[in-house]
C-alpha cells in the first residue's frame, strides 16, 4: 500500500507561531516511515504553472494537506487546478467556525457544519461536482483537507494524520477498491522516486525550511521563495461545486470578465487575476454560497461551511443597513471607478431570483415587519 503524501501549505508572510507549527511538523512528520511529507507555499497563491502545483499534479494517491485555510477552500482551490480525489474525511474538530465576523449578513450564520455539501454530493453527478457537468475523469484516490488553524498543539495534528495513515492499511472493508487499484497502478512510492529534480525538492521539506531561514526577506506582499520562483499574494474566487447549481448569476453579475464558461457550458472562474483585490462583491450574490475568497475575513465569504440558505428575513434591512446585494453592488461600483468607468449600481447584473421569485404565503414573520413598519421605526 503506497504511502500517502502529506502536503503541508505554507502561511502567507512570516508570522512566527504559524512557521513555528508548520517547523515542528515538518520535523515530525519527516521521521514518520508511515507518510512522505512535502511542503509547499500557500496553496491558493499557486498559479497553474508553478512548479508546486506540477509537483501536487504529479502525486496519484491519497494525499493529506494541511493549510492555513478553510478545508473547503482548499479543496477546491486543488479540484481547479486538477489535483482531485474524493473527499476524505478528517475526525479533527473545527475551532476557526466559532470566529467572530464583522459584516456577515444572517444567512452567512447559518449552520457550521463540517460536511455541509452531503446533500449536493448525493444529488450529483458522482465526481463531487454537485449540479455541474464535468467530463474529467475522478481518480479513484481521497484527499483530506486538515485547517491548520484549528489547533496549536502539533500532536493534534500529527494524531490525526496516523489516523488516516494506518486507516489505509487496516479499513478494508472502505478501502478495498481503492487497494485493489494500487495493485494495477505504479504505486505513490515509486512514482515519488521518479519524480524530476525540480518537482523533488517538494519532498525535501527540512531543505526547503533551511534555504527559507537563510533568504533575504522579501516585500511582505512576495512570500516564500521556492527555489527562486517567487510566489504573489493573489486574490480571486473559488468555486464549491458541491454547491454550486450553474445558475451564472456569478457572471451575470461580474463586469471584470472574472467568470467563464467550459465546453460543457459549466461555469468556471476563467481569468483568476483579473478579480480586484479584496472585493468579495460576488459571493454575496451567489444563492447557493458557493463562492469562496479564503483570504477574506469574513468566515462564510472565506469558506467556512454554512447552510445554504434563503433568507427569509435580512435583519440589517430592518435597521436600515444595506442588504448583501445592495452590499454586492457598492462593493462592484468601487471597483468599476477604481478602473474609470461608470457606476452601475442596481441595474445590472442583479440575481435573477429576486426579480422572478413567487411570492410564499405571508406568515408571522411579515406580520412583524409590517408592524415594524407601521410603526415607523
Ligand atoms: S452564482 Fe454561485 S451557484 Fe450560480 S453559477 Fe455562480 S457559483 Fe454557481
Ligand atoms: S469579486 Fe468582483 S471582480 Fe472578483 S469575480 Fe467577483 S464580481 Fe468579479
Amino acid at each position: 500500500m503506497a504511502k500517502p503524501l502529506v502536503v503541508i501549505s505554507q502561511a502567507q508572510g512570516k508570522n512566527p507561531a504559524k512557521q513555528q507549527l508548520e517547523a515542528e511538523l515538518v520535523a515530525a512528520l519527516s521521521s514518520d516511515a508511515n507518510v512522505e511529507v512535502s511542503l509547499v507555499p500557500n496553496l491558493y497563491d499557486l498559479a497553474a504553472d508553478h512548479s508546486a502545483m506540477q509537483f501536487l499534479r504529479s502525486i496519484p494517491g491519497d494525499v493529506i494537506v494541511l493549510s492555513w485555510l478553510y478545508p473547503r477552500g482548499a479543496r477546491w482551490i486543488l479540484d481547479r487546478q486538477n489535483v482531485r480525489g474524493h473527499e476524505g474525511v478528517s475526525l479533527l474538530e473545527s475551532k476557526t467556525d466559532d470566529e467572530e465576523s464583522d459584516d456577515e449578513s444572517p444567512a452567512r450564520k447559518n449552520g457550521n457544519g463540517r460536511h455541509g455539501s452531503d446533500d449536493a454530493k448525493k444529488n450529483g453527478n458522482g465526481n463531487g461536482h454537485g449540479e455541474v457537468p464535468d467530463s474529467r475523469p475522478l481518480p479513484n484516490r481521497k484527499i483530506y483537507c486538515l485547517d491548520l488553524r484549528d489547533h496549536s498543539e502539533v500532536k493534534v495534528y500529527l494524531d490525526e494524520i496516523r489516523r488516516i495513515a494506518v486507516g489505509q492499511v487496516f479499513n478494508l472493508p472502505g478501502q478495498l477498491s481503492s487497494t485493489l487499484t494500487s495493485i494495477a497502478e505504479p504505486k505513490q512510492d515509486e512514482q515519488v522516486e521518479n519524480l524530476p529534480h525540480e518537482l523533488a525538492k517538494y519532498l525535501r521539506p527540512l531543505d526547503l525550511l533551511a534555504e527559507q531561514k537563510s533568504a533575504t526577506s522579501l516585500d511582505d506582499d512576495d512570500d516564500v521563495p521556492a527555489n527562486g520562483e517567487i510566489v504573489r499574494r493573489r486574490w480571486y474566487p473559488v468555486i464549491d461545486y458541491s454547491r454550486c447549481t450553474n445558475c451564472m448569476e456569478c457572471i451575470d453579475f461580474c463586469l471584470f470578465g472574472v467568470y467563464g464558461l467550459d465546453p460543457l457550458g459549466s461555469i468556471l472562474v476563467e481569468q483568476q487575476d483579473s478579480c480586484k483585490k479584496g472585493c468579495p462583491a460576488c459571493s454575496r450574490v451567489c444563492p447557493a454560497n458557493a463562492i469562496v475568497f479564503p483570504g477574506h475575513k469574513t468566515p462564510a465569504i472565506a469558506g467556512a461551511d454554512g447552510e445554504v440558505g434563503d433568507v427569509k428575513i435580512d435583519l440589517s434591512k430592518l435597521f436600515g443597513a444595506p442588504s448583501a446585494v445592495e452590499l454586492a453592488a457598492r462593493e462592484r461600483d468601487v471597483e468599476l471607478v477604481r478602473d474609470g468607468r461608470d457606476t452601475v449600481g442596481l441595474t445590472i447584473g442583479i440575481p435573477k431570483r429576486l426579480k422572478d421569485k413567487p411570492k410564499k404565503p405571508r406568515d408571522e414573520l411579515d406580520d412583524l415587519i409590517d408592524s415594524l413598519d407601521a410603526l415607523e421605526l
